[in-house]
């Protein structure tokens, strides 16, 4: 190269050129360029490198006389990144208009890096300079992320990769250094052949998966990557941390969810690779009390295999309310935000952390004034909780005497204790597919009863309705290997899957038979679109029953079959639907997804019409009508019922039973109670004849006027 320049960022977020080889050293400590200025601020502000021929035709370039920079065209910036800050900006000129390869970027961004920890190290500034460094790192940060589980918590900050103990960032003696990554490697890689000889490890992993992980492990690229950086200065430690670093970040583009199950593999060796170099033991991941864990992404396994007794709060850079980590997270009653990449990021293991899982809002090292708010916020919730717990014996009934049925959503054994906490007195929905996408492989008919068994000893006479495994969609685990579709919410998926894989859905049947033996079988299908699919699913249920009267002994005392109403076309024909199974559930979150033709995962169309909107709600109320008059009963179990004004909606078209998940079963009674149910369903039926957008605006305003409690 012409030129390299070192361009540092104050606290004023301006960039300083500081140190430079080819332009006027005149320029040094003068030129500075605001964050929103010039290429250089360019890189800063999107966090990733620029390469052009000719710098000048680009539109953000900036021209700065005193640098004497005219000669020069090509050009290539990096961002100097540390902790998730950009610190700076490392950039290469030439003379020639050429093209910088990406082998000569990654080069470039690893020199970045290395810049990146002297500056943070304080080897290249003033003390003053270093003041600024510090301040970008450790000021506090905020950010609204996405609610997943509500609760308020005050913390200390986790990490899912806990730094690893101190080291240097540089090599005192490249050779040895290089010796030393390759017996670490060596190390790894012997751990993970011992784990397959002794099948132990990973709990209850399969076969198939433990050679993947072991193909990593041996995989020249991973290691290669790493062994470059130690070539270039850095410490194995450093080298193996960058080389994560790049990993993750290329995690959070890939969506397959193979694809990012096998790079969630390549993370966790390289946390093995870095316990071995420092001579720790493996599998030390002691959470600090009061911990909340911050993580890119959280698969449910590992929630599940975290301290319970420390663990108080979650922060993630991605992740749906529907995931499976969110599930899990529910049922442990640990608030959970995600959506906050940038929080993320910029922790340090230790730091105060304050969250609100129900707004998603989370400040990392808040001001004193912060704390104090959110320490109000949390007394408040107590208290209110408090009152719901006084609730839970009583029952869900409007002041002039409309009983409502409400029921529990589950899916874990976890789950069951909040039986006896809401007073919930069955449950409405228990997704059986959970143990389908928790595992490393298929559950067997063995594993399926005795959890099916536990289930039941749990609820302790009362009753449960298992859906059977509604596979599909966005609910796949990493060793199925399911279509690629274009439409998958529309394709293969819950009932219709189960039919054409007949051996899944009767393992599945005579698990449930035999779990059940002596007591009584609720079981609905997901997804059922036509009545021809509940004829053909009895088909193959009755092909259970007789095996099971044939070999295994007399059936469950009572067998109640129910179908699902979650597609418009069974809402449509539900009198047929409903002559042919015991019971109805509308799954919401699924029949407004397809009422509306609105993915329910989007984030541009998820959201955007509501299932206040009367169409929606005089669709259902037909449907609620026509299953009254075929005298089948009907529940609502989507999440959406959680939601209080839609409860209030629902209570008023005619719902009288609803499944919600545990945390919400306590206001919506509240709230149910403080109800007049003749004078909400005469309101809600006037806002549905009036027909606006949206009920919400105007049933909102009545429930304050009527003093009911929403929350
Ligand atoms: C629904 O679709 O509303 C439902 C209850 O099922 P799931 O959320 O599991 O798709
Ligand atoms: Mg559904």
């Amino acid at each position: 190269a012409d030129v390299c320049s070192i361009y540092v960022r104050r606290a004023d977020d301006s960039l300083e050129l500081f140190a430079t080889e080819g332009l006027s050293r005149a320029a040094i400590h003068r030129t500075r360029l605001s964050i929103e200025e010039g290429l250089v601020g360019w890189v800063a502000r999107h966090r990733r490198p620029i390469s052009l021929q000719e710098a000048s035709k680009h539109e953000a370039f900036s021209y700065r006389e005193e640098t004497k920079e005219d000669p020069f065209n090509a050009f290539l910036g990096v961002p100097i990144v540390r902790s998730g800050q950009v610190l700076g900006v490392l950039v290469v000129q030439n003379i020639a208009k050429r093209d910088f390869s990406e082998e000569e970027t990654e080069v470039a961004q690893t020199v970045a890096t290395v810049l990146a920890e002297i500056l943070s190290s304080g080897d290249l500034l003033e003390e003053d300079d270093l003041l600024d460094v510090e301040a970008l790192l450790h000021k506090p940060e905020h950010a609204s992320g996405t609610p997943i589980v509500s609760g308020i918590v005050q913390g200390v900050v986790a990490l899912q990769n806990p730094p690893s103990a101190a080291h240097p960032t540089f090599a005192k003696d490249v050779a040895e250094e290089k010796t030393r990554l390759s017996d670490a490697v060596a190390t790894v890689q012997k751990s993970v052949d011992n784990m397959m000889a002794t099948d132990r490890g990973l709990e209850g992993a399969s076969r198939e998966v433990l050679e993947v992980f072991r193909l990593f492990a041996y995989d020249k690229g991973w290691v290669r990557r790493i062994e470059e950086k130690v070539l270039l200065g850095l410490s194995a430690e450093s080298a193996t941390e960058q080389v994560q670093a790049e990993n993750r970040q290329r995690m959070r583009q890939v969506s397959d969810p193979y694809l990012r199950e096998r790079l969630h593999d390549l993370d966790d060796l390289s946390r093995r690779l870095l316990r071995v170099l420092s001579g720790e033991e493996m599998n030390t991941n002691e959470l600090p009390a009061n911990a909340v864990y911050l993580a890119d992404s959280l698969g449910p396994v590992e929630l599940l295999e975290l301290d319970a007794s420390k663990l108080k709060g979650i922060v993630l850079a991605e992740g749906a309310a529907t995931s499976h980590a969110a599930i899990v997270a529910r049922s442990l009653g640990v608030p959970m935000i995600s959506g906050a990449p940038e929080i993320v990021d910029r922790a340090n293991f230790g730091d105060v952390i304050v969250m609100d899982g129900g707004t998603g809002e989370v400040h990392l090292r808040p001001p004193d004034t912060v704390i104090t708010t959110f320490e109000d916020k949390a007394q408040l919730r107590l208290r209110r909780l408090a009152g719901y717990t006084a609730l839970k014996d009583e029952p869900a009934i409007t002041k002039d005497g409309v009983e409502i049925d409400l029921q529990m959503n589950a899916g874990l054994l976890l789950d069951m204790a909040h039986m006896d906490e809401t007073g919930a007195g069955s449950i409405g929905l228990f997704r059986t597919e959970l143990q389908f996408l928790l595992g490393r492989s298929l559950p067997t008919a063995a594993d399926q009863e005795t959890f099916y068994s536990q289930i039941l000893d749990a609820a302790n006479g009362r009753p449960v309705t298992f859906r059977t495994a509604d596979i599909g969609s966005d609910k796949r685990a990493p060793y199925m290997r399911l279509l690629n579709e274009t439409n998958p919410a529309m394709g293969w998926r819950g009932l219709r899957m189960a039919i054409d894989r007949e051996g899944l859905m009767r393992t599945q049947i005579r698990a449930l038979l035999s779990a059940a033996k002596g007591r009584s079988l609720r079981f609905m299908l997901p997804l059922v679109t036509t009545v021809h699919e509940i004829e053909e699913a009895r088909l193959i249920i009755d092909k259970e029953k007789k095996r099971h009267e044939k070999r295994v002994g007399p059936l469950p005392t009572d067998i109640q079959m129910g179908a699902m109403v979650e597609i418009p076309s069974a809402a449509w024909d539900i009198k047929k639907l409903a002559s042919h199974v015991d019971f109805l559930s509308v799954g919401g979150n699924d029949l407004a997804q397809f009422f509306f033709a609105a993915d329910r995962d989007s984030e541009i169309v998820g959201n955007r019409y509501d299932p206040l909107a009367p169409s929606f709600l005089s669709f259902l109320k037909r449907t609620v009508q026509e299953a009254k008059s075929a005298g089948k009963p009907l529940g609502y179990c989507g999440e959406q019922a959680a939601d209080p004004l839609m409860t209030l909606a629902l209570l008023a078209i005619g719902v009288e039973r609803l499944s919600v998940a545990a945390s919400a079963i306590g206001s919506l009674k509240a709230m149910i109670r403080s109800v007049t149910f003749t004078r909400l369903r005469d309101e809600v039926l006037r806002l549905v004849e009036k027909g606006e957008a949206t009920i919400r605006p105007e049933l909102r305003a009545f429930a304050k006027f009527e003093g009911i409690e929403v929350r």
